[in-house]
């Protein structure tokens, strides 16, 4: 209903033509996009910073067919990319309203409530940075939990897969959850002032240095990051594209997501690059692993 609305007022710069593809299909060529591991820049810093952390009360959801009933604890994670003189934040969380409320906060009230100890304005503070000195905030995709706070950033940029920002304002479908998601999303997102649509695999610097990679399904603009330290080598960040280390060996894919064989095919992607960048993979939502994270002002160089 208001993507008349967004489309007519959001800012869209258009994006170096080289960066250019012509949708998020998963194909053949769609590698092409991705840095060469040999030639890659580097990010300076890259910053974990915590974003909350909720309570589902049944795990099937998410691992279908296993752990009915069963309650779960998730990590909500941010991360903080430093190049240069330039900031880019990675997802921004549930939002700061949330702080210490011991209701919690919720996307869908019947399955999930998110807490919040710390706010991301605190945590950037740690290191002397402001929201406005963040140049970029990419989002892996539109859930509340990763763009609770999307209106701190104001004067920052917004990256986002078109397929995703286009996704939030198509017609309702039948599964409720999603709607409800869906319109979250529109509330949460605003218009933001400066928005930059993607389209594909992007390489954010021009240089390798972070590339946001295409991993649609669960939600149908979906990205994941990757990026590229000089001490630690690629790390891929991943998005939604997996909740559980044990979903990803077993390519589960939860029952939320709105397409099953492009989520397969979106692992198996990220599968390959890990191999072939030699990568760590840090999956946001994966508390016990996220857990054992350095945290800001901790650092990976
Ligand atoms: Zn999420």
């Amino acid at each position: 209903m208001e993507a008349s609305k967004h489309t007519r007022t959001a800012v869209v710069s258009p994006l170096p033509a080289a960066s250019l593809s012509s949708c998020g299909t998963v194909s053949a060529t769609a590698d092409v996009k991705l840095p060469n591991p040999a030639r890659a820049g580097f990010a300076d810093k890259l910053y974990r910073l915590d974003g909350g952390h909720s309570l589902a009360n049944d795990e099937s959801v998410w691992t279908p067919g296993e752990n009915v009933g069963r309650s779960i604890q998730f990590s909500s994670t941010c991360w903080l990319i430093q190049r240069e003189n330039q900031w880019l934040l990675w997802d921004t969380g549930v939002p700061e309203s949330a702080l210490n409320d011991p209701k919690g906060w919720s996307t869908l009230p019947k399955l999930i409530v998110y807490h919040l100890d710390k706010t991301l304005t605190d945590q950037l503070a740690e290191i002397g940075l402001k929201t406005t000195d963040i140049t970029y905030v990419a989002l892996s995709h539109t859930h509340g939990d990763h763009i609770g706070n999307v209106r701190l950033f104001a004067d920052s940029t917004i990256l986002i897969q078109r397929a995703e920002y286009e996704w939030i304002s198509s017609p309702d479908g039948p599964n409720d959850n999603v709607n409800q998601l869906k319109a979250l999303a529109r509330k949460l997102m605003g218009t933001p002032k400066h928005l930059r649509l993607l389209d594909g695999d992007t390489d954010v610097f021009g240089d390798g240095s972070v590339t946001l990679v295409s991993t649609p399904g669960h939600t149908p603009g979906s990205q994941s990051l990757m990026v590229h330290l000089k001490k630690s080598g690629f790390i891929i960040l991943s998005g939604d594209v997996v909740h559980l280390e044990e979903n990803f060996e077993k390519d589960a894919v939860p029952s939320l997501n709105t397409d099953k064989a492009a989520s397969i095919a979106s692992m198996e992607r990220v599968k390959r690059m890990i191999a072939t960048y030699k990568a760590k993979f840090f999956i946001n939502h994966d508390k016990a692993e996220t857990d054992k994270l350095k945290l800001i002002p901790a650092f990976y160089d």
